[in-house]
């Protein structure tokens, strides 16, 4: 299992893999993805996403708009990834 471990990393265990991490979830989604199989960890919403960059600004706002960025860009990856696999899949089950 890899070491994902952080400070303020917050336990959660994936629904697909079953692996056991502690994420930092986003500040903007309050989710993270699995570090085995990649599959998006949902966190429960504690304080409106916002508000902790406002009263605790521990990372620079452009770190968060940075993160965020990355975050929607690796989202859209991923999901043509998954649509690239979902017809993958259905060409090859056409063709049996
Ligand atoms: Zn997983």
């Amino acid at each position: 299992m890899p070491s994902t471990r952080t400070p303020e990393g917050e336990f959660n265990r994936c629904g697909i893999c079953g692996c056991e991490s502690d994420m930092e979830p986003s500040y903007l989604f309050n989710d993270a993805t699995c570090p085995a199989c990649g599959h998006l960890l949902r966190y429960p919403a504690k304080v409106p996403a916002f508000s902790v960059v406002s009263h605790k600004p521990t990372r620079s706002t452009s770190t968060v708009i940075r993160q965020t960025m990355w975050l929607i860009s690796y989202r859209i990856r991923m999901q043509i990834r998954q649509l690239k696999r979902r017809t993958l899949g259905l060409v090859f089950a056409s063709a049996r």
